[in-house]
Parts: structure tokens; sequence; C-alpha cells
């Protein structure tokens, strides 16, 4: 289906929020949802946003990171090179050759990555892929003093890239990983809202922050709400595209639906009335295995206090950690229609222990 972006995703993506900087997604999930929310959107000390729908003794929470992965300047040399490590796992090879924009208290500075030229290596360098201190920053400064007027040691950077449409449906965008997820969380509690909807569960909808380094707002939020159930929703690798071993990573498609994950970072009641909802809805769906502890934040909302049950939707995603990953329109509306149902599907009398 052709589908036009909504304003609130659009918005999401376009704001740079490397993990630990979180600002910018922070004010856009502040803009779009202080309505929809009993009491506004609270934040915290780790920067964590929360939206609440309805009320009752039990909660639900729904999580969706709103960190990137990015970098953080470390060092400026005496010319006026900006050096930098990485916030959260990048591919090496995607490092040179890119546009960038340094996050500072004056706004941004852009900047291009640097290396030495092709005509300037040897066979030898040719074929290697950098490491981090290979790579530079330039931003067009002549001096280690220039540099110093616009930016500090500590300012985060993330890629410059442009949100762009491809197809009717599909988008690359830098950071759908977590932007998509994060939208799903409170789109579904603005729809909630918007239809005054009748949930037994209180719905806490979080914004969490450090995702990429170790799902560090998720952990500290989880503590605090305290939920009887918990949906973490983050990006999943699609493997449809050439070179992916499907016996290795599965067979998830761009376009086919969420995914709901199975496995022990998930409660398996939680699965089942996910893909119940899923079926009664309407909602194309795929499944995906997860053999450990997941990288997202249902692991650490899995294991908060004295556990809680804790599902996992994934928005099928192409070139994740790269600066332009691909995402479907259609997998991330049907996530969000996933997530309200979920959340309406809640009764008192559910007992999640098996
Ligand atoms: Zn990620």
């Amino acid at each position: 289906m052709d589908r036009e972006i909504d304003e609130f995703l659009l918005e999401l993506l376009r704001s740079r929020s490397p993990t630990g900087s979180e600002r910018e997604a922070a004010d856009v999930v502040e803009k779009y949802v202080g309505a929809a929310s009993v009491g506004g959107v609270r934040r915290d000390v780790l920067g964590n946003r929360y939206a609440v729908y309805g009320s009752g003794d039990k909660t639900l929470m729904l999580a969706g990171h709103m960190d990137e992965i990015g970098f953080i300047v470390s060092y400026i040399d005496d010319d006026g090179f900006l050096f930098f490590e990485q916030l959260g796992g990048h591919d090496n090879v995607m490092l040179p050759g890119r546009r960038v924009a340094v996050i500072t208290k004056n706004g941004y500075v852009y900047g291009v990555t640097g290396k030495r030229a092709v005509h300037l290596m040897d066979a030898k360098e040719r074929k290697e892929v950098p490491e981090t201190h290979q790579v530079w920053i330039d931003v067009g400064a002549q001096s280690r003093a220039e540099a110093e007027k616009l930016v500090r040691i500590g300012d985060p950077v993330v890629y410059d890239t442009a949100v762009r449409r491809l197809s009717p449906t599909r988008y690359a965008a830098r950071a759908f990983d977590d932007r998509a997820g994060c939208y799903c969380v409170f789109e579904a509690l603005r729809r909630l809202s918007r239809d005054s909807a009748k949930t037994d569960y209180r719905v806490v909808s979080v914004a969490t922050t450090q995702e990429e380094i170790g799902t560090r707002g998720a952990l500290t939020a989880a503590y605090g709400i305290d939920p009887q159930v918990g949906l973490a929703v983050d990006v999943d690798h699609a493997t449809d595209f050439p070179t992916c071993d499907r016996r290795r990573f599965g067979h998830i498609r761009l376009g086919k639906g969420p995914v709901i994950s199975r496995g022990p970072n998930i409660n398996p009641k939680v699965f089942e009335r996910l893909a119940e909802c899923a079926e009664r809805e309407g909602i194309p769906y795929q499944i995906g295995a997860e053999s450990r502890p997941t990288g997202t934040d249902a692991r650490v909302i899995q294991m908060t206090r004295g556990g809680v049950a804790t599902g996992l939707l994934g928005i099928p995603l192409r070139y994740m950690h790269t600066p332009s990953e691909v995402a479907d329109l259609d997998d991330i509306e049907g996530c969000v229609r996933l997530i309200a149902a979920f959340a309406k599907s809640l009764k008192n009398s559910d007992d999640f222990s098996f």
C-alpha cells in the first residue's frame, strides 16, 4: 500500500540522538505524545521519557530505545583534526568518506571523515579495513585552537544523512534502529488514547536511552515502573538480500510484518498472546528464534525484580548499523496495531506464570 510517512516518525528519524545524548529524540516524543499521556511526558535522570495511558493495578511496559549508534570526540590534533571513539557497534568499513554532524553546545558542526586516498595506498593497504583511530573528522579547522573553538572533547557525532523515500512504502534512514520501535510504542499509546480504549492494565510507554551500549536506560526504567508485563520493540535483521545465508540467519523479509520473537528471553504465554492478537486483527507477522538473551531492552526487562513476563517485537530492517538502514512502513504500521491490540487484550485475571 502507498503510505505517507507519519510526521511523528519522520521527525524522530531526523533527530540526532546518539547514545548518552538523546535529547533531540526526547523532544520529539514530548512534542507528539505530551497531550496523550496522563500527566504529560515524564523524564528521569538517565534521560528516559515516559508516557502513561489508563490506570489499573497492573502495568504493561512498552519500551523502544531512542538512542542510536554514533561517535564521541576523544582527541584533537595539532592540525585541528578530530579523532573519536565509537558509541555502539559500527562496521568499520563504513567509517571513511562520510558526512558527519558533531553535536556541540552551540549547535551542529559539520565535518567529513577522512582517510588517505586510494592513490596514496600500497596494494596491501587497499584491502584493509581501517581501525577507528586511523580515520579522523575534518571540520575545516586549520589548527587545534580553531577546532577547539568549535568542538569540545566528549561531543557526540552522528552520520549526516537525509531520510529518503525509496519506494511507496520503503525508506532509507540513518536511525530506524530504533526510532522505528520508539515510534511504535508511543504511536500505539496515542491511538489507545485517541480511541479512549478500555484497558485493564495501565500502559507505560518508554523511550529508553543507552540501549546501544548495554540496555542501560531500560534497566532503571523497568525497575522504576515495576511492570507485570513488558514488551520491547526494536528492529530485527531482515535476511532477504544477497549473501545472507538463511541456514544461519533464518528468513525474515521486509514488508511481511513485524517479527514476534520466541526463545528463553521471551515469556511463552506473551508470545502466544501476541500471535493470537495478530491473527485476530489480520496483521501479517513473522516469527524469529532467539537462542540467547537478546541484545534488546527485552533482556533486562525480563530480569527485573522478581521477573517480568516479556515479549519482543522486531521491525524487519536491512543494513542495520549503517548510515543507510532500510525499513518498510507497512511493517511499522503492523507493529503499532499489534501493540495496541495486545494492550487491550490484557486482563487482570491473566496469569503469565508457566
Ligand atoms: Zn542497534
